[in-house]
């Protein structure tokens, strides 16, 4: 690491993010978080796995009658069009962008070449990886936290809807439930607090990769949180 590196963040953004509707994606949704991402991209390193729970989970699918490597394939898919959606406005925002895909599709994006992608990410490219891990039974938030280790990612930031951070109880069902703002993923193991989903905060843990849950709202937390101000809930080693 040299001394006048930038930070350099992952951030997840999970299907959710793009709002609905019968487009898939909610075009003025995804356009005012674009816009959060180019502003901070001036300033930091930005790299963004997608998720694709707005079109399809595999797990839902199958549950369905599908086979479930191929509804996975199809949930893979997903998350490829909402990069390229984000990749849209993120570049009518002003960012330079690139899309890596874990599925070969080389008219849309570049295959997932973690040097290149770093590379990118040291010229100021905004850089969002599609198609999960391309391999079934994964989720995008496992992706997440083994991307931001390959390319050596300062932390791990999840935005969530709904929700600002890890709470000691479901917020919705419990009244007594109080927000934390630190944790370690010990503690957080011990009292059952759910995160993320179990591989991904198990590879961060074993990994010492700082993760930050935060809220999409208001607006400006997205930007808040590529920055590194003290928003949502760190979880550290
Ligand atoms: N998926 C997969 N392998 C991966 C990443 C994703 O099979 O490496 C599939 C899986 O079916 C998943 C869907 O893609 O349900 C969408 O991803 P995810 O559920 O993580 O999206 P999010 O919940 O973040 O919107």
């Amino acid at each position: 690491m040299t001394e006048n590196r930038r930070r350099r963040v992952l951030l997840k953004l999970s299907g959710e993010a793009f709002g609905a509707g019968s487009l898939g994606v909610n075009p003025d949704v995804v356009s005012a978080l674009a816009k959060e991402i180019a502003e901070a991209s001036k300033d930091v390193e930005i790299a963004i796995v997608v998720g694709g729970g707005n079109f399809f989970r595999g797990a839902e699918l199958s549950q369905r009658g599908m086979d479930r490597g191929r509804a996975d394939y199809m949930g893979m898919l997903g998350t490829v069009m909402n990069a390229l959606a984000l990749q849209d406005f993120l570049e009518q925002a002003g960012a330079a962008t690139r899309v890596q895909s874990a599925i070969s599709m080389t008219q849309v994006a570049e295959p997932y070449i973690p040097r290149r992608a770093e590379r990118h990410l040291e010229k100021g490219r905004v850089v969002i990886f599609g198609a999960g891990a391309g391999l079934p039974y994964f989720s995008t938030d496992t992706v997440a936290a083994q991307r931001a280790l390959e390319i050596g990612a300062d932390v791990v930031l999840v935005a969530k809807n709904g929700v600002d951070g890890v709470y000691t109880a479901d917020p919705k069902t419990d009244d007594t439930a109080t927000m934390i703002h630190e944790i370690t993923y010990q503690e957080a193991l011990v009292q059952g607090l759910k995160v993320v989903d179990s591989t991904a905060f198990s590879l961060c843990m074993d990994n010492r990769m700082p993760m930050v849950v935060f809220g999409m709202s208001p607006a400006g937390n997205l930007a808040s949180a590529i920055r590194g101000d003290r928003i949502g809930t760190l979880v550290s080693a």
